[in-house]
């Protein structure tokens, strides 16, 4: 088959013909139809998330399953799934008895197995999901991190009917976070330091935009203020700020890779017992409820799509910030 191959850090994907791989026990062997190309593959490709080489990037993966390893039950030849960053954990240690296989120390994920820019991809077979029927392999990749992601963070900040939330960032989680938080009945408050991105925001559903001047935790406030901030920025003066337009109790869910601290008055937190809340891929869960809603035409992710070929190109453009909001990549 065809692989695209890290093989050096800061060095564009190498197309390789290497030999189709076979699934080992409680695997499945998926045709590829569609990845999606997150943020993080910048990351690993600039050697700030260490994986061993050579090594298949593409952790937003969707196909078809063509063959299973010995003892799979669960999935079928022919099913059309998806398969998010942690496949399976070691099954004995403290967080794999309570099933959060996300903290376990040697989890099954993509840089052990695989991922999927190439033809075929393994997987562990529990590590799979079903896709609804209905849901276009281009729109579901990107829902197995970016949507998982921005799915999770909304949840991570425990909200309440009636909550008033902000976001920060909307690019590839973020555009998915502001529609889930609409189409669960808040008000939505989206924040961009760009006034050219107003338009887009209201077009996802934004109730209000704040193009940040100044400040923004002082505009939120002049804005009234907001119960949950869910953050997709790196930009942590802006996060540190933001803190301060929370209403009492409000909480404050970051999801960003940045070298730079997190800060808060902690005067200011007790008194309105607000919180700072880290969030990933959360519950397994988040990631069934994000395909339905856009299964649902409830949430409709931007995407950017290319051929495979293209795949160093849209690398290329994503470092340079100039994808709008997520690009994916066409398999077959
Ligand atoms: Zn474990
Ligand atoms: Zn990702």
């Amino acid at each position: 088959m065809k692989a695209n191959v890290m093989t050096a850090i800061k060095q564009p994907l190498e197309t390789r013909d290497v030999p189709d791989p076979q699934p080992g026990p409680g695997q499945v062997r998926i045709r590829m139809h569609a990845t999606g190309v997150c943020g993080t593959d910048v990351h690993v490709l600039n050697g700030e998330l260490p994986v061993p080489l050579p090594l298949v990037l593409g952790h937003e993966p969707v196909g078809e399953i063509d063959t299973i390893g010995p003892g799979v039950r669960s999935v079928r030849p022919g099913d059309r799934v998806g398969v998010s960053w942690f496949q399976a954990g070691c099954g004995r240690c403290p967080y794999c008895q309570k099933k959060q296989i996300k903290f376990c120390a040697e989890p099954k994920t993509w840089i052990t197995n695989g991922g999927g820019y190439a033809d075929y991809m393994i997987a562990e077979a529990c590590g799979c999901t079903l896709l609804p029927d209905n849901l276009p392999w281009e729109s579901a990749a990107p829902l197995f991190c970016g949507g998982f992601s921005a799915m999770s963070a909304y949840r991570a900040a425990r909200p309440q009917g009636g909550d008033r939330i902000a976001v920060i960032g909307f690019g590839g989680l973020g555009h998915i976070a502001l529609q889930i938080a609409k189409a669960m009945g808040h008000e939505v408050l989206a924040i961009t330091n760009s006034p050219g991105k107003a338009e887009d925001a209201r077009k996802m559903g934004a109730d209000e935009v704040l193009v940040v001047k100044d400040h923004v935790g002082q505009e939120l406030q002049g804005m009234g203020g907001v119960d949950v901030i869910l953050s997709f920025s790196p930009s942590m003066k802006q996060n540190n700020q933001s803190i301060q337009g929370l209403r009492p109790g409000g909480r404050f869910v970051t999801t960003a890779v940045s070298g730079e601290p997190i800060q808060a008055d902690p005067v200011s937190m007790l008194f309105k017992q607000t919180s700072i809340i880290g969030s990933a891929h959360n519950d397994p869960g988040d990631s069934i409820d994000v395909l339905h809603l856009v299964a649902e035409g409830k949430v409709k992710p931007w995407l950017e799509t290319y051929p495979i070929g293209d795949l160093n190109r849209v690398l290329t453009r994503l470092e340079e910030g100039k994808v709008r909001h997520r690009a994916v990549v066409v398999q077959a």
